[in-house]
């Protein structure tokens, strides 16, 4: 059982107080972008995996890895027995800011419920995801929504629109708590007053009229200024992209990946290839993207 699960933006990440649970409430409009990794499930009675592709070295391969996680809380809730062998070939920058491992622990329980015929539906998968991470239950669903709550709460947001990213990853990765630490950091010493996290219509509207313009000049994330500090070089990208006509640039999620918005697919391909003249790689990705897709269900040799 072959599944691939797309990445993540978050088009504007609004960051509030934190709650007693020590998560920070956050809103956010998460997009899933298409890039993606490739997950195969196979029989197994024990639950193993091997990670191959991009930065495969940087993923862990015993019980830590998102995707074991998943395929084990799944085969708990679901009294299954049997086991599974993960093969996961990565695309998704790791330590991005792009969800990667909330996208392979979404393919693993697309697949695992498949390859163990349990078909627990796209909703019951969501709920466990909520278990597994903040982000994993908007990688089962795909497309574009609203998160709430530390982002596991989803309001779907339609658009019949397609827009056209560049995605930038940066040398080494960026941990999420360190960057929710630097923000509370830049908070405290900048005597930040405690809001309730908002996205503003502005960025609906846009998305909803399919107007790439304003949504580049609505992209927003309140980790921003905790992920330039942490990787100051960060900026230069951001200016880079900005000089080379993006509609749009931002940090994505807790970063380091930098995300540009193009007008359409030639407009991408364009930044791209200004990206790759100023010494970076750069990724074209279109989306909104359908969350995982079972691409090979092994009936066929
Ligand atoms: P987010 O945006 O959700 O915070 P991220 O994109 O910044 O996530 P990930 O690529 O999901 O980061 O990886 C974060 C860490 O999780 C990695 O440093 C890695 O050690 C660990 N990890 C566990 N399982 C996986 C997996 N299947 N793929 C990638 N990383 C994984």
């Amino acid at each position: 059982m072959t599944v691939e699960a797309p990445a993540k933006i978050n088009l504007r990440l609004a960051v509030g107080p934190v709650r007693a649970d020590g998560y920070h409430e956050v809103l956010t409009v998460y997009f899933a972008v298409g890039i993606r990794d490739r997950l195969r499930a196979s029989a197994a009675d024990d639950l193993t995996v091997e990670v191959v592709g991009r930065q495969a070295e940087l993923v862990p391969v015993d019980s830590s890895n998102l995707a074991v996680r998943a395929a084990r809380l799944l085969a708990e809730r679901a009294g299954v027995r049997a086991g599974a062998h993960l093969r996961i070939d990565k695309r998704i920058p790791v330590a991005g800011g792009m969800a990667g491992g909330s996208a392979d622990a979404a393919a693993a329980l697309v697949a695992c419920d498949r390859l163990w015929n349990l078909n627990l539906g796209r909703d019951a998968l969501i709920e466990l995801g909520a278990e597994l991470g903040s982000d994993v239950p908007f990688a089962v669903h795909g497309g574009v929504a609203l998160g709430s709550g530390r982002g596991e709460r989803l309001d779907p947001l339609p658009t019949r629109h397609v827009f056209d990213w560049v995605l930038v990853p940066a040398e080494g990765g960026l941990s999420t708590p360190a960057v929710y630490a630097e923000c509370d950091r830049i908070r405290e010493e900048t005597g930040w007053e405690p809001v309730p996290p908002r996205v503003e219509e502005e960025l609906i509207g846009a998305l909803e009229r399919g107007d790439a313009a304003a949504l580049g000049r609505a992209l927003a994330n309140d980790l921003q200024p905790a992920a330039l500090r942490l990787n100051p070089a960060l900026e230069a990208t951001l200016r880079t992209g900005r000089e080379l006509g993006a509609l749009g640039a931002l940090v994505s999620g807790s970063g380091p990946t930098c995300a540009f918005l193009a007008a359409d697919g030639a407009h991408a391909a364009a930044l791209c290839k200004g990206f790759a003249e100023a010494g970076h790689t750069a990724i074209h990705g279109t989306g909104p993207a359908p969350g995982p897709r079972v691409v090979d269900d092994g009936r066929y040799p």
